[in-house]
């Protein structure tokens, strides 16, 4: 028998029924991931559920001359977690978390999704800052950098990571931490799923309370004049306030206006992080500015706030989304988001944006891979549809929404909502200098880039790679 041959089979009587191939019954639904968009066929399924198993996936991968693709949550929209004919370790088994309230920081696996790291640490008065919506997965998103609601009042996911478990691609189990490998828990914090499989995270906790929530709603016909509004709003608010805005389809809620519901809308919405009692008065300024037509005013749990949501998005739809950062929302750059929206096809999709600042640019440009912490907003253009038939037309109000706004671009993007962009596109989203850094602690890490189905730090540079460098 060969090595393959031989690993293959130490692997199924390791694993057993949890290694799955085309022929096992559960295969469909385990290659399965959020975007329905995204149909592709794994050699191999590892349900791993320690970082033994993740190890000898990976010596069985190298062995048999297969690439990796690592599973948390499966909620990259680009569908990262999944590659036809590869081994694809599913982390979704390791979803344990354990808090220690007196260090302020928690353990969390690797195959977390948020709603399990905030169940644990909610009991307890403390959050880890992450995204706005609980079943996204942990790991993708703390790797990339990890955007959310506290992230102006206390930094990205990525700068709450103190040290990570990490699986390598010669299937070693190291700790990365400041004094241990501190090169790679860098480019850990913003680099992606580049350098090993993370089987579980240590991270940095910090309180949260009740949170003050106010949401505005407009029409598209003031969405111009709301826009300034909020512009002017947000590029003064104190850290303890995130803004973010959406045009979307307005619900049947009792609080909006009869006239707005079922119609495209902008929706403003404020949450206050600081002492509850202060909530009121500073917000209030936001809609001062440019009345709402309707409002709704709440205060929320944090894991309520954190739920909110989840219903919107849900796993099997078929999803398109491309962002980009934006310096400002100038009058022009107001028209031009307004006309995106009025573009916006299916019910379903919606435009997003927020503005940033805050604790994120409060850490050390050089002190994580994460790049572009000075950007002043995200915009985001997400399609979502049911109809496979429409996926051309969706995806293609998603790029014209980023392309309108090319003039006003900020530069990069975020790893983690790149969608169709090739490999070589790391460079932009890293800039020559980090993405040359992080091809270093791959070549150390991964230099047979086992772990190539991503938004991919390539050990070996291309010669156009290393002229668009230069
Ligand atoms: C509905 C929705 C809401 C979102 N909201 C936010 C938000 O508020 N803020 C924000 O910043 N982003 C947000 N995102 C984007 C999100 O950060 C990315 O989609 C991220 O990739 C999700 O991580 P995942 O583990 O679920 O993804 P997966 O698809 O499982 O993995 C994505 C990538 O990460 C790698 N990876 C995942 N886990 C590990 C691990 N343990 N070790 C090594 N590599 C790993 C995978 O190999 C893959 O390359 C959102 C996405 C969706 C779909």
């Amino acid at each position: 028998m060969t090595d393959a041959g031989l690993a293959v089979t130490a692997l199924h009587s390791l694993l057993g029924d949890r290694i799955l191939g085309p022929d096992s019954k559960s295969y469909d639904e385990h290659r399965r991931v959020w975007n329905a968009v995204h149909d592709r066929r794994p050699a191999l399924i590892a349900r791993c559920v320690n970082a033994v198993e993740v190890s000898s996936v990976l010596r069985y991968a190298r062995s048999a001359g297969l690439a990796v693709t690592v599973r948390g949550g499966g909620h990259n929209v680009a569908g990262r977690a999944v590659s036809d004919a590869s081994v694809m370790i599913d982390l979704s088994l390791m979803r344990g978390v354990s808090v220690d309230p007196s260090a302020r920081s928690a353990r969390a696996q690797g195959g977390c999704l948020l709603r399990d790291l905030d169940a644990a640490t909610t009991p307890h008065g403390l959050a880890c800052p992450a995204g706005v919506v609980s079943h996204t997965g942990l790991g993708g998103l703390a790797l990339g950098g990890g955007y959310g609601w506290l992230a102006r009042r206390w930094g990205l996911t990525c700068d709450h990571i103190l040290a990570a478990e990490v699986v390598l691609a010669d299937g070693s189990i190291v700790e990365a931490t400041e004094s241990a490998h501190s090169e790679l828990l860098w480019a850990l914090r913003g680099g992606g799923g580049n350098f090993g499989v993370v089987t579980r995270f240590t991270l940095r906790l910090r309180p949260v309370g009740p949170v003050v929530h106010r949401t505005g709603v407009y029409s598209m016909g003031d969405g111009v004049d709301a826009l300034a509004a909020y512009r002017e709003f947000a590029e003064q608010q104190s850290a303890e306030l995130h803004t973010v805005g959406a045009f979307k389809i307005a619900s049947e809620q009792d609080w909006i206006p009869a006239k707005l519901r079922g119609r495209p809308t902008l929706h403003l919405t404020a949450a206050w992080f600081g002492d509850p009692g202060d909530g009121d008065d500073a917000v209030r300024p936001l809609f001062d500015k440019f009345a709402p037509a309707g409002r709704l005013e709440r205060v929320l749990s944090f894991s309520d706030l954190q739920a909110l949501g989840d219903h919107s998005e849900p796993h099997g739809h078929r999803y398109f989304t491309k962002s980009c950062y934006l310096g400002e929302i100038s009058p022009a750059v107001a028209e031009a988001m307004v006309r995106n929206a009025e573009e916006i096809r299916s019910p379903r999709s919606c435009v997003d944006f927020e503005y940033l600042g805050g604790a994120i640019t409060d850490v050390p440009d050089e002190d994580s891979a994460f790049p572009w912490r000075a950007a002043p907003y995200m915009y985001t253009a997400s399609a979502h549809w049911t109809d496979p038939n429409a996926d051309d037309e969706e995806a293609a109000w998603s790029r014209r929404s980023i392309a309108r706004l090319d003039k006003w671009h900020y530069g990069g993007s975020y790893v983690n909502y790149v969608q169709d962009q090739p490999s070589s596109g790391s460079i932009d989203i890293y800039g020559a200098d980090r993405y040359r850094r992080l091809a270093e602690i791959k070549r150390r890490y991964d230099p047979d880039n086992l772990l190539r189905h991503n938004q991919n730090i390539a050990p070996e540079r291309s010669l156009a790679e290393d002229q668009q460098i230069a």
